[in-house]
């Protein structure tokens, strides 16, 4: 209940253009950005890109390095 606020939804199929139906997509790691990490949707059969999001990240605790 509290990381509620923190639910992903995660798209489990999309269009692909390609096949022209919903297809199973495979989440790829594109870009980590300081705010979260960016996933790319590629379709299950054709490799088609097919969408791109950004998944929040929880701020994380600063680790104080000390040199
Ligand atoms: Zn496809």
């Amino acid at each position: 209940m509290p990381e509620s606020d923190f639910e992903q939804f995660e798209a489990s199929e999309l269009f692909c253009p390609r096949c022209k139906k919903s297809v199973p997509v495979r989440k790829r790691l594109l870009l980590v950005l300081p705010n979260g990490d960016k996933y790319d949707y590629l379709c299950a059969y054709c490799a088609t890109s097919v969408g791109t999001k950004t998944i929040s990240r929880r701020p994380q605790p600063q680790l104080i390095v000390t040199h």
